[in-house]
């Protein structure tokens, strides 16, 4: 036996480990998971249909090109082809990007708190993350932001909605900090949520990318569109940032599974939007009835509602888990809650309330 391991890369020490949404526990009277932000419906019986018959043909590869589904998000976002990537999640593709923009000495800047995915991508790309501090609204501070870009700045993560605050940038805002970022700096807009945002002031990321051949839009199926547990996301940006992300794709990574689920999906949107509505709906009520309860809530856009609890965290996470409900929290900071199901949604209202009443 050799006394010496294989040499691994000086970067990986200390990355933090991504920290999935704990599961809903079992064997419990009930238990629904609230951590995750994911779509708390069943796939629809089309898309299900689709992803059942390709999985009759997975003893082969996959499309790699995703043909079917970079015609299909073309024809629907109204962008060539060329401006497409897709990838193993968004979370797949910000990796990418990543890969293809930053190393060693370079600086990737991003609000903090916001996706726990940034640190970790970061830190892998041996780039040096810059993170600045939410408002005290748990907004981007976007003028901070300007002001901490250096010569070594290659990507900006704007994450808007945000995960976990729930809250947005607005159109005149990120026009104006757009227009203080140097044109060699990446700004890319995290719109994982983009579907649930009801506030006419929040510029939809595709259209502000068109003039702006530095700006580009990360878009996911897991969550509107339900499709969590496949794996596809993309990316809408210009050459070369689009060509950049199709090299540094991994071979064959978005399933035929995935991609035929996706375009049934996009075919389906009517009715998946549907079932948005009906969340967005849900989300009107819980934060109507935290705030009756006492809670301040930051205004949310995305499918999920954020306490700051502070030191009350994990106490406040015990409680909704013995109540039936697992949200997620953040240590010392706060928790998020993803709007679920109607009974998920009056559980975790019923615990907010018990813990309130015993503060
Ligand atoms: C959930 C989420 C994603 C999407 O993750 P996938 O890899 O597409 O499942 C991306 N960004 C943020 C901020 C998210 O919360």
């Amino acid at each position: 036996m050799s006394e010496t391991n294989p040499k691994l890369r000086a970067e990986l020490a200390g990355i933090p480990t991504y920290k999935p949404g704990k599961p809903a526990a079992a064997g419990g009277p009930v238990a629904y998971k609230l951590s995750s932000n994911e779509n708390p419906y069943p796939p629809l019986p089309g898309v299900m249909e689709q992803a059942v018959a390709a999985a009759g043909t997975f003893n082969r590869y996959p499309d790699m090109a995703c043909t079917g589904l970079m015609n299909e998000l073309s024809d629907r976002f109204a962008v060539p082809v060329t401006h497409l990537a897709t990838g193993t999640g968004s979370v797949g593709v910000a990796q990418q990007l990543l890969q293809a923009t930053s190393g060693p000495g370079d600086e990737v800047i991003y609000a903090w708190r916001s996706f726990e995915a940034y640190p970790i991508i970061t830190q892998i790309s041996g780039a040096t993350s810059v993170k600045v501090p939410l408002t005290d609204g748990e907004v981007h501070d976007l003028d901070a932001m300007a002001d901490a870009i250096t010569d070594r700045t290659r990507l900006i993560f704007v994450c808007n909605p945000n995960n976990p605050t729930g809250t947005v940038v607005r159109r005149a805002e990120l026009e104006r900090f757009l227009d203080r970022v140097p044109s060699d700096v990446l700004v890319v807009l995290d719109e994982a949520y983009r579907e649930f945002i009801r506030d006419a002031e929040v510029p939809d990321g595709v259209e502000i990318y068109r003039d702006r051949p530095n700006v580009a839009v990360l878009r996911t199926f897991s969550k509107a569109y339900g499709l969590a547990g496949l794996r596809v996301g993309f990316a809408i940006a210009h050459e070369p940032v689009a060509a950049a992300l199709r090299k540094t794709a991994v071979p064959f990574g978005v399933s035929q599974l995935a991609q035929d689920a996706a375009v049934a999906s996009l075919r389906a949107e009517d009715e998946l939007l549907g079932r948005v509505g009906t969340l967005v709906s849900e989300r009107t009520r819980v934060v109507n009835a935290l705030r009756e309860q006492g809670w301040t809530v930051p205004e949310t856009q995305a499918n999920f509602v954020w306490l700051r609890l502070g030191d009350r965290t994990m106490d406040f996470a015990a409680a909704c888990e013995a109540a039936g409900v697992v949200v997620r929290p953040f240590a010392g900071e706060g928790m998020r809650a993803t709007i679920g199901e109607t009974e998920a949604n009056d559980i975790f209202l019923h615990a907010a309330q018990q813990f309130r009443k015993e503060l």
